[in-house]
C-alpha cells in the first residue's frame, strides 16, 4: 500500500508499505478520508515528542473495514469513524475520571491515516471506533478527534450565556473551538490572529474578528481566553486579554524545554485560572460523535480541499505557508 511518511522535519515522501494484518480485536480500514492537523504540522515544521520519526503519520480519519481480526465488533465494509487513541479504563487516571491522562494512552496510540490502509488496534476498535451513519461525509467523520480535543477542552469551562470569549489563532483548532462556542450559544466569540483567510473563515462561522495585535484595546476584558497557537509569547500574552476572575486556557502545547513567564499579582490578586488541557478521554469522544452527527453544526469552512496522496508533501508546504486550514487526503 502507499503511506506518507514523515522523515524528518520538512521532509514527507510518499512509499510502499506491506498492508497491515489485523490481529484479534483489530480492524482494518481502507481509508476514505485522512485530515490534516495542526499537530502533523507542527512535526513537518519542528518535530514533535508524539510523532516519531521517520514514521507513518496521519490521525484523523474514516474509512470502509477491509478486514478484522477475531472477536473485532465491526464487519467487513462497514463504514466506521474513530480516534486514534482508547484509554485502558483500569489505570489511576482512568479510574479518577481522568481519561485523558490515562498512562498508556499515548503509547498505545495509532499513527498512520495518510495511507491507503490503516490498521486500528483491538484496544481502540473496541472503545472508540464507531458506525458512520450514511448521511455523515467521511470528511465530516474524520473531525471526530480533533472535535473531541477541543470538547475535551470545553468540558472543564463553565460558560455563562453573557459571557465574551476570545479565541487566538485562526488554525484548524482555533477555528474549530469558533464553531463549537457558536454551537454552544455562548454570547460573543471574537477570533485574534494574523492569517485574514484563516480569520476570513472563522467570521464565516461567527466570529467578530480582530487582527492579534498585543497592545490592542478590543483584545481586553474577555472571560475566557482560548490559545490555540502553541507559541509561547501568546501563552505568555494570553493572561493581558482576560478580565478580573477569569479563565485562560492554553491550548496549544508549545517546543519541548519551553517556560513560561507570568504576572504573578495578576494570577493571584486577580484570581485567573490557568488551564491547559490535553487530549481526551471516551466522554468527550461521545459528545463529539453526536455533534457532528447534527446539521446544525457547522463545520465545512474548516476544509480546505481534497488531495490525493501524491500530493503530500505539497499539501504541508501549503500548511507551512498559511495556506488552506484542514485538506482532506482520500487516499
Ligand atoms: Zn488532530
Ligand atoms: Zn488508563
Amino acid at each position: 500500500m502507499r503511506a506518507l511518511i514523515l522523515e524528518q522535519p520538512g521532509s514527507v515522501r510518499l512509499q510502499e508499505t506491506a498492508v497491515p494484518e489485523p490481529g484479534p480485536g483489530d480492524v482494518l480500514l481502507r481509508v476514505r478520508a485522512a485530515t490534516t492537523c495542526g499537530t502533523d504540522l507542527k512535526a513537518y515544521l519542528r518535530g514533535h515528542p508524539q510523532i516519531p520519526m521517520p514514521g507513518t503519520f496521519g490521525h484523523e480519519y474514516s474509512g470502509e473495514v477491509a478486514a478484522v481480526g477475531a472477536g473485532a465488533p465491526f464487519r467487513e465494509g462497514d463504514a466506521v469513524m474513530g480516534v486514534h487513541s482508547a484509554p485502558c479504563k483500569t489505570c489511576r487516571w482512568c479510574l479518577r475520571g481522568q481519561e485523558n491522562l490515562c498512562e498508556t494512552i499515548m503509547a498505545t496510540k495509532v499513527l498512520g491515516s495518510y495511507a491507503e490502509y490503516l490498521l486500528v488496534p483491538a484496544r481502540i476498535a473496541k472503545l472508540h471506533l464507531f458506525h458512520k451513519p450514511s448521511g455523515l461525509s467521511f470528511e465530516r467523520a474524520a473531525l471526530l478527534e480533533p472535535l473531541a480535543c477541543v470538547l475535551q477542552g470545553l468540558s472543564l469551562l463553565r460558560l455563562r450565556p453573557e459571557d465574551r470569549v476570545l479565541v487566538i489563532g485562526p488554525g484548524a483548532i482555533g477555528l474549530l473551538f469558533v464553531a463549537a462556542l457558536r454551537y454552544t450559544g455562548v454570547g460573543e466569540v471574537t477570533l485574534a490572529g494574523r492569517n485574514e483567510n484563516r480569520l476570513a473563515v472563522g467570521q464565516q462561522l461567527g466570529a467578530k474578528i480582530e487582527a492579534f495585535d498585543p497592545k490592542s484595546p478590543a483584545l481586553r476584558g474577555f472571560d475566557y481566553v482560548i490559545e490555540c497557537t502553541g507559541a509561547v509569547e501568546v501563552w505568555e500574552r494570553s493572561l493581558d486579554f482576560v478580565v478580573r476572575g477569569g479563565t485562560v486556557v492554553l491550548f496549544g502545547g508549545c517546543r519541548v524545554g519551553t517556560t513560561a513567564c507570568f504576572d504573578t499579582r495578576r494570577v493571584h490578586y486577580d484570581q485567573i485560572t490557568i488551564l491547559s488541557p490535553f487530549h481526551f478521554g471516551t466522554e468527550a469522544v461521545l459528545r463529539a460523535r453526536d455533534w457532528l452527527l447534527d446539521p446544525r453544526f457547522e463545520v465545512g469552512p474548516l476544509i480546505s480541499g481534497k488531495r490525493s496522496l501524491d500530493e503530500g508533501a505539497q499539501v504541508f508546504e501549503d500548511l507551512r505557508t498559511g495556506q488552506g486550514i484542514k485538506f482532506v487526503f482520500e487516499p
